[in-house]
């Protein structure tokens, strides 16, 4: 991820994450295993940051599709459209 100039100069300013930092605590957000402290950091980060929050909703609903694919053994059509429609808009 390239880095945001601006992520930067609000990080050195009030303290906030980076992306990169943001990107590594996404992980544990959707694997289930941030810490109350790391969540908070995270929340806080993509309330700022659109990008962030963006691929932070994809992940969630890829994951999300992944979960109920391996539940179901089967995905409604409208969410994976849904998707779909998400990674064009993204790309
Ligand atoms: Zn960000």
């Amino acid at each position: 991820m390239a880095t945001n100039p601006l992520g930067w100069i609000k990080q050195k300013l009030f303290g906030q994450i980076s992306c990169q930092r943001c990107s590594e605590l996404m992980q544990l957000m959707t694997d289930g295993q941030a810490s109350a402290a790391e969540e908070k950091e995270f929340n806080k980060h993509i309330y700022d940051c659109l990008p962030c929050y963006e691929t932070y909703q994809l992940d969630k609903s890829i994951k999300e599709m992944l979960r109920t694919k391996l539940e179901k053994k089967q995905v409604p059509d409208d969410l994976i459209e849904s998707i779909r429609k998400k990674i064009r808009d993204t790309a």
